[in-house]
């Protein structure tokens, strides 16, 4: 859960029906857009605040200066070098990348913890610009789809994703936004040869998609946009490698040693926020605690989380649950400066099929309204379950604790504990608990990434399979003497 507000306007509203059909400079496709180039900036621009807002952009200039550096060199390149790009790294674990018509491209950090050099990082927002030069966030709006697909929606579950991809289904919205097979197919096209323009080695877009092959393999982790709706992404490795022979036979014919700088770009990650950031909230045993927002609350025993911007819903078995408990922030539009009483008769006033029994108390030191919720579905059923509105610093949490009839018994009583033991966090170990952030050390002659992580079991915050993923090596293969590996170590005790 995030204190950052869901802001993002519908902009794509203002698109006129001023129809052109163009010949694109890139691709010599022609397409029939209904938004001039001004328009299609506008776009971008529109919906980029939002976008900070939602997934925030990365603390460090060093990166983000990167970022724009490759980016930009791409961008000069392209058919389309005018354009007002901008590239901006996420505070997000996830690995994605995505782009806005006009110019704004975005990569996450969790993308970046997994390129090994700077020609697969140039790789990633080369196939971006491909997609703003291909036009095809401004085809999509001429079709209507940016409008219900792209701009309404910025939201994304992020901590815990890997665990929970299956959950996130429909509305998960931007960061797996998707252009389609033929979009994509034109954008690898694109990013490869951007990449031979700028001097990069034009085979860092095939490998890095081969990451993403790989990830999509063995996690089953929320797919990114640009795997998302290909059934065979290991083919787009393969079409792009056939791409990049021809292009790196020119470059060398011409004299060029292409960059990939792999040296120069491993330490650049050092210092770089890892896998989920528990100050926005992480279960320890059967309490959950968010640093950030200083509030804390017991689980039924047992219990496990799933954190999302959103909420974090708890159940009893992540198989088959019988009994979850939803915890949400009220949107300030919503909640104002109202009390948890004149807030729950609102709600009973706005919504006639709820009806609800409770009264005002005082929990742990906060204001708060405790009750029952029956909701009366359109079948003339009737669900039940625990609720609770709580004010704490500024905000208003909504609790809500429901129950199936297979519930184990105690569960309605559990539920009911764990509503009330909602309390503003104090404990300090908590509220100073830090992010494991990424190492890169050589590695030490004649181990493998296995031993490594027996060695350092405590000290590293992810398994030993992510880390062989996440630096490309055989877990069980002797390393190269020399070679640089990216450890994500805990910083902290309390770390999750
Ligand atoms: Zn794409």
């Amino acid at each position: 859960m995030s204190r950052r507000a869901v802001t993002l306007l519908a902009g794509a509203a203002l698109v006129s029906a001023l129809v052109a059909c163009v010949t694109n400079p890139a691709t010599g496709r022609k397409q029939l857009i209904f938004v001039s180039q001004e328009q299609e900036i506008r776009l971008g621009q529109e919906a980029h605040p939002g976008i900070q807002a939602e997934y925030g952009a990365y603390d460090d200039p060093r990166l983000a200066t990167l970022l724009q550096e490759v980016g930009g060199r791409l961008a000069a390149s392209s058919e389309r070098p005018t354009l007002p790009y901008t590239f901006t790294l996420l505070d997000s674990p996830i690995v994605n990348a995505f782009a806005l018509p006009g110019g704004p491209v975005y990569a996450t950090r969790g993308l970046l913890a997994y390129a090994q050099d700077e020609a697969e990082l140039a790789g990633v927002l080369g196939h971006e610009i491909g997609h703003v030069v291909g036009r095809h966030g401004a085809e999509q709006a001429s079709r209507g789809q940016l409008l219900q697909g792209v701009l309404g929606i910025a939201t994304i579950a992020r901590p815990g994703v890997r665990r929970y991809a299956d959950l996130l289904g429909a509305g998960a919205g931007l960061m797996l936004m998707s252009f389609g097979r033929d979009a994509e197919r034109e954008a690898d096209g694109l990013g490869v040869r951007y990449l031979g323009r700028a001097g990069y080695d034009p085979f860092g877009l095939p490998r890095y998609l081969g990451v993403l092959d790989a990830l999509a393999d063995a996690r089953g982790q929320v797919l990114p946009s640009w795997l998302s709706t290909h059934p065979d992404p290991g083919s787009r490795v393969a079409t792009t490698r056939g791409l990049a022979t021809p292009v790196l036979e020119r470059m060398r014919a011409a004299g060029t040693v292409p960059r990939s700088a792999a040296d120069e770009f491993l330490p650049r990650l050092s210092g770089l926020v890892y896998g989920d950031d528990p100050r926005e909230g992480f279960q320890k045993g059967a309490t959950f605690h968010h640093p950030a927002l200083r509030f804390r609350y017991d689980l039924p025993e047992g219990w496990t989380s799933r954190n999302t911007k959103q909420f974090v819903a708890s159940v009893d078995d992540e198989e088959s649950p019988t009994a979850q408990l939803v915890l949400r922030l009220v949107p300030r539009e919503t909640a104002g400066e109202l009390s948890p009483q004149e807030h729950a008769a609102q709600v009973a006033r706005k919504n006639p099929q709820v009806t609800l029994q409770g009264t005002s108390q005082v929990v742990n030191g906060l204001s708060a309204w405790l009750g029952q919720v029956s909701i009366r579905d359109s079948g003339g059923a009737t669900q039940r379950a625990h609720i609770a509105w709580i004010r704490h610093g500024g905000l208003m949490y909504e609790l809500t604790g429901a129950w199936s009839q297979e519930a184990a018994p105690g569960t309605v009583s559990a539920l009911e504990r764990s509503i009330r033991s909602f309390r503003e966090e104090r404990d300090a170990s908590v509220l100073s608990v830090e992010p494991a952030v990424l190492r890169v050390e050589l590695a030490p002659r004649g181990q493998s990434l296995e031993s490594i992580c027996r060695a350092r079991a405590s000290d590293l915050a992810a398994p030993c399979e992510e880390l062989a993923q996440v630096n490309r090596v055989e877990a069980g293969a002797v390393l190269e003497t020399g070679r640089r590996l990216k450890l994500p170590l805990r910083q902290h005790p309390m770390y999750p």
